[in-house]
């Protein structure tokens, strides 16, 4: 029997997995030593496994352990490697470059640095979710010091073209920060050949646990200096105070290790199954496609049903379906989507889209199921609504 509700919903969060979690256990218990206390073995042995952590997250991304610090997610990553540069940084210039469709945890953060006299460009997209890598180097002036673009787009799954805009940033010496959340574990993402130096990332989002995440800081070439946002102890090289939450640590080490295994076989699982639910979902009519469809996360897709409002179709498959319009509904006034405006989408039709993220556990019965429900529910609703307006 099919466990209802079926979770497609895996962008905003992924189900820790089972080996992961039993990874962590002794950590909890036995295991509770405090990785910074070096007098005694409870400390050597949590030391060690924050170590062998930090070597797997390092192997996942292509970096250096020396390179990996830990953090409590990709959101204070974000806010580390934005704030950390602007201030560091505040005597070759104080203008940074990102992009209407980033993470909230980008853009607010770019806010904030607006209102410490940090200027900021905010390049639009074109209809298909990449940007315009010309326009991004025409934007480029003698006081800019960062560009930051995400990796994968949360709500559309659409992969930037990352090696290009590396170059230009790096053509003309400007660092070259990347919100990462989305793609490191799902799809290759190498620090080195991406040109990347700085890059976030978080273990919910790969089967590991919530609440702990990462800042890769590119050691040479150029070596990159931060200024640190939490201070205190002097942990993870007086970048980020606190103690380490080891358990966690170790799951997300572990998250990291079996994407490194699995992630290739993964990827093509889940695109097929994607591909399905997506092929399968076409036959209705006037639906469509949100991204560009070469370049993006082979686990997402972001669908616009023509006619219908994403609210009422997610309230009626709520106990069956778990899913995600993308738009911050706060209470009564349902937003559209900021991604999807950004893309050009009409008002009506970012009203009528959902996004759907598949996972690990995502399974070809689970898909079969969500494409007869969705089918008949939009049909439902669609039949309702020319009645209405034909009354
Ligand atoms: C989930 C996500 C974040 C926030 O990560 P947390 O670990 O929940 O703070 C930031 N950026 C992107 C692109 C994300 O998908």
């Amino acid at each position: 029997m099919l466990q209802l509700p079926v979770y497609l919903d895996n962008n905003s969060t992924t189900q820790c997995d089972p080996r992961v979690v039993t990874a962590m256990l002794p950590y909890f218990s036995e295991q509770y030593g405090n990785a910074a206390s070096t007098t005694h073995p409870f400390g050597w042995i949590a030391k060690e496994a924050v170590e062998k952590a930090r070597e797997q997250l390092a192997r996942l991304i292509n970096a250096d352990i020396t390179e990996i610090i830990f953090t409590s997610g990709a959101t204070e990553s974000d806010n580390l490697g934005l704030k950390g540069v602007f201030e560091n940084y505040a005597s070759k210039g104080n203008h940074i470059i990102t992009v209407a469709t980033e993470h909230k945890a980008v853009l607010d953060t770019c806010k904030h640095i607006e209102k410490l006299g940090g200027e900021i460009t905010y390049l639009n997209i074109k209809e298909d979710g990449l940007i315009d890598v010309d326009e991004l180097e025409k934007n480029i002036k003698r006081s800019t010091i960062l560009i930051s673009v995400m990796y994968g787009n949360n709500e559309t799954g659409v992969i930037q073209s990352i090696k290009k805009i590396s170059g230009v940033a790096k053509q003309h010496d400007v660092l070259f920060f990347c919100d990462a959340a989305q793609a490191v574990g799902k799809i290759k993402v190498d620090v080195i050949d991406d040109g990347i130096d700085i890059l976030a990332f978080t273990a919910h989002k790969i089967y590991g646990p919530k609440g702990i995440g990462a800042l890769y800081v590119r050691r040479k070439n150029p070596r990159v200096k931060l200024i640190s946002q939490m201070d205190g102890g002097g942990h993870e090289k007086n970048i980020r105070s606190g103690t380490l939450n080891v358990p966690a640590i170790v799951g997300f080490g572990k998250a990291c290790e079996i994407c490194m295994k699995e992630m290739t076989t993964e990827a093509n699982a889940l695109k097929h199954l994607r591909d399905k639910l997506e092929h399968n979902l076409l036959k209705l009519e006037e639906v469509h496609i949100n991204g560009n469809k070469e370049f993006r996360l082979p686990h997402v897709s972001n669908l616009s049903f023509k006619n219908i409002s994403a609210n009422s179709l997610m309230m009626q498959l709520n106990r069956k379906i778990a899913v995600s319009s993308g738009s911050a509904c706060t209470s009564a006034l349902p937003e559209p989507s900021y991604v999807l405006k950004a893309m050009h989408l009409p008002h009506e039709l970012a009203n009528a889209s959902l996004r759907f993220g598949l996972g690990r556990f995502t399974t070809e019965e689970q898909i079969n199921f969500a494409i007869k429900e969705i089918s008949e529910t939009v049909t439902k609703l669609r039949n309702e609504n020319r009645t209405f307006n034909s009354v």
